[in-house]
């Protein structure tokens, strides 16, 4: 493996299958997997002051303001350099993706490979449904359905203009999934 880390992001809709992968490829590589979701999750458990100000975001699918967001991944990743990160979640808007790509310019890296998992709304719907989460109610799901196309999908558009993007059906199996991301990671690493 070469010596500088590797970033990782998975994109795609909520549903696509992002945390399971994030998982997946942490557990057979050893690469660090980061939901910024899984963050506010926790921050809100804990009632720290980003979780207070992501609550209502969360409950109504709304995006966490950009600076919020910022900060948690800031402190994330400058706590961990010298790591190989995977993001799941992160970057979801413009602001956030230029951001990232001056945080990581300041640590001397970039975004190395961007995966996007691709399912229709209707395979995302499903998917969503069935997993109970307090997000997740159909009318919840709706939106983040609609912030994803509005707000994140763009940057497929930046991320392939940069050369790093690929694309994968996520309407698969887990493991034929796995595989293909596995893959990239190989190139990459
Ligand atoms: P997820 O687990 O990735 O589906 O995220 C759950 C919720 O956390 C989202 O609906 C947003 O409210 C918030 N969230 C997670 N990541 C981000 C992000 N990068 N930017 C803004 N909000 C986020």
């Amino acid at each position: 493996m070469g010596s500088k880390p590797l970033v990782f992001v998975l994109l795609g809709p909520p549903g696509a299958g992002k945390g399971t992968q994030g998982d997946l490829l942490a557990r057979r590589t050893g690469i660090r997997h980061i939901s910024t979701g899984d963050l506010f999750r926790d921050a809100v458990c804990a009632q720290t002051p980003a979780g207070l100000r992501a609550e209502a975001y969360l409950e109504s699918g709304e995006l966490v303001p950009d600076e919020v967001v910022m900060q948690l991944v800031e402190e994330f990743i400058t706590s961990r350099a010298g790591e190989h990160f995977c993001f799941d979640g992160f970057p979801r808007t413009r602001r956030q993706a230029e951001a990232f790509d001056a945080l990581l310019a300041q640590l001397g890296i970039g975004v190395s490979n961007v995966i996007v998992i691709q399912v229709s709304d209707d395979i995302a719907m499903e998917r969503l449904e069935g997993r109970g989460r307090s997000d997740d109610s159909p009318e919840t799901v709706r939106q983040r359905l609609r912030v994803y196309h509005e707000l994140t999908e763009p940057l497929i558009a930046y991320y392939r203009r940069r050369g790093v993007l690929r694309e994968i059906d996520g309407s698969g199996d887990v493991e034929s999934v796995a595989t293909a991301i596995r893959e990239a990671y190989e190139q990459a690493a």
